[in-house]
């Protein structure tokens, strides 16, 4: 665990998060900001800073984490509508929180612009 992460301290139950799911691997809680009805920051509880810092291997990590986040939009009801699964990676990605998480966005309608 990274000491000054605050991802790893909310997987650590140090600090509060409305967490929806959570196993050995991987916890999923819900975004303090959220962008719609549904914004779930799904990570591994393994600190990794940063999709660029994926070693091969960690390969198998996206996958998992891709297979959990569609087990949470069935959960969340946005399986039929739709949803959005988000990596930001880097400054000009627009990561800001340096602990590697995957949104999954839905319940409304998101705009076709990648900002
Ligand atoms: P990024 O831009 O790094 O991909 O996304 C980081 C996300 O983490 C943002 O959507 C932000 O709202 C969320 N976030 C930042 N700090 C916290 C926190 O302390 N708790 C929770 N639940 N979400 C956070
Ligand atoms: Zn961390």
């Amino acid at each position: 665990m990274a000491e000054e992460c605050i991802f790893c301290r909310i997987a650590a139950g140090e600090i509060p998060g409305d967490i929806v799911y959570q196993d050995e691997e991987f916890v999923a809680f819900r975004d303090i900001a959220p962008q719609a009805p549904v914004h779930i920051l799904v990570i591994p509880r393994r600190h990794v800073s940063s999709l660029v810092d994926l070693t091969e291997q960690q390969q198998g990590l996206m996958g998992c984490i891709i297979t959990l986040a569609n087990k949470l939009a069935v959960e969340q009801q946005v399986d039929k509508s739709g949803y959005r699964l988000v990596l930001n990676c880097g400054v000009e990605g627009g990561q800001i929180v340096p602990h590697l998480h995957l949104h999954l966005i839905g319940g409304r309608r998101l705009s076709d612009q990648l900002g």
